[in-house]
Order: structure tokens, then C-alpha cells, then sequence
């Protein structure tokens, strides 16, 4: 589902990534592993159409993604979830509404609070925030939960689009060892009852191998490492990949 080639991203004078190959099969649970600056973000952003190549080619779901305007870019965001570092919830809106948001790309015309989404939406967002735990939290204002349960609410906010492929940059940066745990395993646990394509950047050696089944290591934009987690240990990961873990 996730096909790049020969890609190479230029900033001014840095090259962000050079030359990555990646192809990752419908899914697939897949950590991208690397030190600050060494591009994961870049190469994910690349995926959803944020960022476009300075050259090499990006398919996702079967699209040439640079290649995308307007509509067709809509619609493959629809079926790409985005999970970020930073959560980037509306702090003074609901729980439940913050979710709802995850809709918007499904509905036409503005939304202007609670009562404005159908009845079908609203039971589809309190059924996500069953799924990831919140249900007794959904009218509570997003900026007075904790960390970890900010990034379960975004979760359940990406899980609105009923996407194919997840891509979470860094989610458990900000989180404590307990919430990181935790919301990585829900993750994983969402990802395997859906089905899901999963692309998420960590910085964590230890986290990428017992959360992911395949690693994928940048280090100065060069991917420099994919292989199974599978019988794969620490040791063997930090010889291939040099020093990484700044952060354990
Ligand atoms: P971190 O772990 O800190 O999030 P990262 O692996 O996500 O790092 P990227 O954010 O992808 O790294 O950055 C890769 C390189 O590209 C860095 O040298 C960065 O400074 C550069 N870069 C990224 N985005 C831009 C931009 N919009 N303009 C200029 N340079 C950029
Ligand atoms: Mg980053």
C-alpha cells in the first residue's frame, strides 16, 4: 500500500532524505527509528501529501501522491490518519467534539458545535472513545485531560476517517514511560482488529522492537536499516544502526 523510490527531499542546503527505497504491504506495523533531524517526520509528511519530493516517486493506496490536487488530495487524507507528537486537540472544545472534528473531511459545510453533526457521527465518535477509553471523559474539555489521554482522544479523532493507513509521528515523545506503554499498545491493538497500515516514527530502541514487526532505521535522511523485529535484538540493532538511543 506504501510504495517510495529514489526519493530525495531538499531544504536550502539540507538534504532531508536521500535516496529512500521503502515498500510496506497492507498491514503491516512498521517503526521508523532515528535520531532528531535524521528525516522521519520528512519521509512521513511525504506520505500524506504534505511535503513533495524533490525527486523519487511516493504511492500510497495505489496514488502518486505528489501528483495530487484538491479533490483527489482530500480523499487520500481521508484514508490516511495522521497522529501527531503534540496531540493538537482544541484545547477549549470537548472531547467528543475534538473527535467529531475527525469527520469534517466527510461532511460539506461548517460545523458549529455539538448539535450541528448527525446522530450516526456522534455515536460513531463515542464508540471510538469507548475503544480507546474515554467514554466517561467525552464532555470534558480536552485541555483537562493528561497527556496520555490527549493522545488517546487523537486516536480516536484520526479513527473518524475509518482509514487504511495510520501514520503517528513520534506520539508517545511528550508521554511518560506508563502512558507511552500504553497508548502504543492501543495502537497496536486498534491496528490489528482494523486491519490497518501502521507508519509510526519513535526514537526509542527498546519501544521499536517490542511494539513493531519491522524496523526501518534513517540516520542522516539514508534509510540504513529494514528488517523484522522478529528475533531481532537491541545489541544487533545498535551495531547495524550505530548510536541511537539517545533516549531508552
Ligand atoms: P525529530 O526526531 O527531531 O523530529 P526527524 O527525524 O523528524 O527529527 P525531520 O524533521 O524530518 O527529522 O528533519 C530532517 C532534516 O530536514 C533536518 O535537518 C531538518 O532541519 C530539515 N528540515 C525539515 N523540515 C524542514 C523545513 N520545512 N525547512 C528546512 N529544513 C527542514
Ligand atoms: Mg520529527
Amino acid at each position: 500500500v506504501i510504495e517510495v523510490r529514489d526519493l530525495d527531499k531538499r531544504f536550502d542546503r539540507t538534504l532531508a532524505l536521500q535516496g529512500v527505497e521503502l515498500t510496506i504491504d497492507r498491514g503491516e506495523i512498521v517503526v521508523l527509528l532515528g535520531l532528531s533531524g535524521s528525516g522521519k517526520s520528512t519521509l512521513l509528511r511525504h506520505l500524506d501529501g504534505l511535503e513533495t519530493p524533490t525527486s523519487g516517486s511516493v504511492r500510497v493506496l495505489g496514488e502518486e501522491v505528489p501528483r495530487l490536487r484538491g479533490r483527489r488530495l482530500r480523499a487520500l487524507r481521508g484514508r490516511v490518519g495522521f497522529v501527531f507528537q503534540q496531540f493538537e486537540l482544541v484545547p477549549s472544545l470537548t472531547v467528543l467534539e475534538n473527535v467529531l472534528t475527525g469527520s469534517l473531511a466527510r461532511l460539506r459545510g461548517p460545523r458549529l458545535g455539538l448539535w450541528s453533526y448527525p446522530r450516526r457521527l456522534k455515536l460513531a465518535a463515542l464508540g471510538h472513545l469507548d475503544r480507546v477509553g474515554l467514554l466517561d471523559r467525552a464532555y470534558q474539555r480536552a485541555d483537562t485531560l493528561s497527556g496520555g489521554q490527549q493522545q488517546r482522544v487523537a486516536i480516536a479523532r484520526a479513527l473518524m476517517q475509518e482509514p487504511e493507513i495510520l501514520l503517528a509521528d513520534e506520539p508517545v515523545a511528550s508521554l511518560d514511560p506508563e502512558s507511552s506503554e500504553q497508548v502504543m499498545a492501543l495502537i497496536r491493538e486498534i491496528a490489528m482488529d482494523a486491519g490497518l497500515t501502521v507508519v509510526c516514527s519513535l526514537h526509542q530502541v527498546d519501544l521499536a522492537l517490542a511494539w513493531g514487526d519491522r524496523i526501518v532505521g534513517l540516520r542522516g535522511g539514508r534509510l540504513v536499516l529494514d528488517t523484522p523485529t522478529e528475533g531481532l535484538g537491541k545489541a544487533e540493532v545498535m551495531e547495524i544502526y550505530g548510536r541511537v538511543a539517545t533516549a531508552t
